[in-house]
């Protein structure tokens, strides 16, 4: 890949190569815009099968967390690092403050916070070198329950947009994954008073953990998810599951849930959705709860004031599927037209010169 002009296609700002000699700690940082606050994303810890891959991850990841922040109306812009190594091999108090220094040196521009296969307690070590972290043990907690709560609204405004109500107990829901979010939204379901509820999983403890709490929720085998006669399908279990195989078979006409990247094509998928009358609430602005969870620490955590941003998903994918309808383009590209369009404005009204 020739860097500095896949850079200038896709308006990066900076891609930083670092290694701790002690540690073997060997990573990359990309930040991708700033123009709304310093980036945020969390750090990714993967065996890559080529620093290109790890390259290639790190630019990918960093342009989404743009339009994630962006879309999830925060200060924030887009950035990501990727550490290459093996979880299971790697990990110790020196590497993760290493990686903290290295966070540091880049003076505020860059904020991290875990992900793939880095912990809060890692996170904790990465604190003791720089302050710029979140995430943490013990400040915003867990973000999978408002992950869900964040999906639930999104579900809420969708059935909105597609149905013209929010009646639940006159619609029929399933869920892709009874995970840490999976879980969750369930339980907002079934609150919700839904009139039928499907879930399909692969972990047995997690069947058993909904079965004995919700014998009401239905389980179905995971082949036989994307076939079901239900209202609304809702993917929180694992990327690019709408694809060439999966949507000619859907029947739901909402698909609303915490996953990312879940269409497997972008331009391609997007479109068959449109075709087939299936409203889809894009994943990067439905599943944007734990990002404005943690965002919070950032100025005095309040669980009050948290709840009510991630109120604000419902309103944003409102305004999303207008754009969407007004411009006939799939809702995936409206919601990145949404953030771009407010990146564009904030940054206009940063032009004037004010004296410090
Ligand atoms: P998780 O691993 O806790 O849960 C996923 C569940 O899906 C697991 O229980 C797994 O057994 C199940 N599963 C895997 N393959 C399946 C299949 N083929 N059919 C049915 N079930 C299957 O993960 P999670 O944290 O709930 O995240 C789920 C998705 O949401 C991911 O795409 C993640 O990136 C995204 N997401 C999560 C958060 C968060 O706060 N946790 C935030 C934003 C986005």
């Amino acid at each position: 890949m020739k860097i500095f002009e896949y850079m200038e296609r896709h308006g990066y700002e900076q891609l930083i190569h670092f290694y701790d000699k002690t540690t073997g700690l060997k990573g990359i940082t990309c930040i991708h815009d700033t123009t709304l606050g310093p980036a945020l994303g969390g750090t990714r810890l993967w065996l890559y099968e080529s620093e290109e891959a790890a390259e290639t991850d790190a630019l990918r990841l960093a342009r989404g967390m743009t339009y994630k922040n962006a879309a999830a109306g925060l200060n924030l812009g887009g950035g990501k690092t990727v550490l290459i190594g093996d979880a299971t091999k790697i990990k110790s108090e020196a590497y993760f403050r290493a990686l903290g220094r290295y966070v540091q040196s880049l003076n505020g521009r860059y904020i991290t916070a875990e992900d793939v296969n880095t912990s809060t307690r890692d996170m904790e070590y990465v604190h003791m070198e720089t302050n710029f972290v979140v995430g943490l043990e013990g400040k915003s907690g867990n973000p999978s329950p408002l992950t869900a709560l964040g999906a639930f609204y999104g579900v809420k405004a969708s059935l909105q947009a597609k149905f013209g109500h929010q009646d639940f107990s006159k619609l029929s829901f399933a869920v892709q994954g009874a995970g840490q979010t999976g879980y969750y939204l369930i339980k907002h379901l079934v609150a919700a008073k839904a009139k039928k509820i499907y879930f399909s999983e692969i972990n047995p403890a997690h069947i058993e953990r909904m079965k004995r709490e919700h014998p009401e929720v239905e389980f179905v085998a995971p082949e036989a998810y994307f076939g079901l006669d239900v209202d609304v399908l809702s993917p929180c279990a694992l990327g690019a599951v709408l694809n060439d195989k999966t949507i000619p078979m859907i029947r739901a006409k909402v698909i609303a849930g915490t996953a990312n990247n879940v269409l497997d094509d972008e331009d391609k998928h997007g479109k068959m959705l449109v075709e087939r009358g299936i409203l889809y609430a894009p994943d990067f602005v439905i599943n944007a709860g734990g990002v404005i969870n943690v965002y919070h620490e950032l100025h005095g955590y309040n669980r009050a004031a948290v709840e009510y941003d991630i109120a604000k998903i419902a309103d944003r994918l409102t305004e999303i599927f207008a754009i969407a309808a007004k411009e006939n383009i799939p809702t995936q590209e409206a919601a990145k037209m949404f953030a771009r369009q407010r990146m564009a404005a904030i940054a206009g009204i940063h032009t004037n010169f004010i004296p410090k």
